[in-house]
């Protein structure tokens, strides 16, 4: 993780600073189609810029121009939340006008907590860890179901408050901002990076079920994916998160990701899914993305609902975790945490 680790040195800038050296003097009232349009003409500049910078090991301070292209992506953002599709439910409805989707989330975020999680991978930690409410996701075992269920719950975001806070965090230590649940959350996300006064690195903690608007708008936004991938099937996707079409949609974005940023993947094992699972999500990496670090998780335990899924309502057994080890090594992979 090179350049994650460059800015936690000072020596290279957080992608999202160089989007905010980016002069974008766009006009708000264009049609959306236009204002793609721009940005991607102003992305073409953003990677020239991201190269020249990164060929020379050097950071670049704010204050940017009157309008960035971070602007730019901010007011994209809006507009495909006026008609939602930040995730691939792609529900169309008007998150501004109070209208909900399947995540019942309006353009409202909250937050059921921020603080240091020392819980992380080890490079990561101190992290400073914001748990969005809502997702996009509806997960039968969610070990967080009392903040995933509850999208008008937690502490209302107010960009410039919550920029503060990450500030403040990383004036205390932290080594990342680490958003978690955020697809739905993207524009006040977004608003909130435009009030960063440090250098931080971004990390969007997902499930990787966002839409291709949404994996254009992240360019540039962030520096690591910390990108779950649950399933191998869409079977047991749309079983147990209610999701279709999951694996064409991860596997993209998997692969978008990591031409865009750093990027490590978190796998959990699940009681009885190592065939139709594990194995596939092994061997797809193998296959795509073999230099990827992977978090192979064991902590699986029935929460939730699980008690109606018999089959797995109960924890991985030790030879399946020796097993998942097993395909691991069958499969070459040796970027591995456990
Ligand atoms: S974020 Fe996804 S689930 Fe929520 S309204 Fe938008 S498209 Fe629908």
């Amino acid at each position: 993780m090179e350049w994650y680790s460059e800015i936690n040195a000072s020596s290279l800038p957080a992608r999202n600073i160089i989007l905010r050296h980016i002069d974008v003097p766009f006009e708000k009232d264009l049609p959306e189609t236009e204002l793609w349009r721009i940005h991607e003409e102003a992305m073409q500049r953003y990677r020239e810029l991201y190269m020249k910078i990164s060929g020379a090991h050097r950071s670049i301070d704010l204050p940017g121009p009157e309008k960035s292209l971070l602007d730019l992506k901010i007011e994209l953002s809006q507009r495909v939340v006026r008609s939602c599709r930040l995730c691939q439910h792609r529900c169309m409805v008007d998150r501004c006008a109070g209208e909900k989707g399947f995540c019942r989330l309006t353009d409202r975020s909250g937050y059921a907590s921020e603080f240091l999680h020392m819980g992380e991978e080890a490079q990561l930690v101190p992290s400073h860890t914001i748990f969005f409410t809502g997702c996009v996701f509806s997960c039968v075992f969610c070990q967080n179901w009392d903040i995933s269920t509850r999208p008008e719950s937690g502490k209302v975001v107010i960009p410039e408050e919550l920029a503060a806070i990450i500030d403040h965090m990383r004036e205390k230590g932290s080594l990342n901002v680490n958003f978690v649940t955020p697809t739905p959350h993207l524009m006040n996300i977004l608003k909130t990076i435009r009030q960063l006064r440090n250098n931080i690195p971004v990390i969007w903690n997902s499930n990787m079920y966002y839409s291709p608007e949404a994996a254009k708008l992240l360019e540039g936004v962030v520096d690591l994916y910390l990108g779950d991938f649950k399933y191998g099937n869409d079977t047991c996707a749309h079983r147990y998160s209610k999701i279709r079409n999951y694996m064409a949609t991860v596997e993209h974005n998997f692969k978008i990701a990591s031409g865009q940023a750093e990027i490590l993947i978190r796998h959990l094992l699940m009681p009885g899914h190592l065939e139709c699972c594990t194995r596939p999500i092994i061997r797809w990496i193998a296959a795509n993305t073999p230099h990827v670090r992977l978090n192979l998780m064991f902590q699986y335990r029935p929460e939730y609902l699980a008690c109606r899924y018999p089959e797995i309502n109960r924890h991985p057994t030790n030879e399946e975790k020796e097993m998942a080890l097993q395909i691991v090594r069958e499969e070459g992979l040796e970027n591995i945490l456990i």
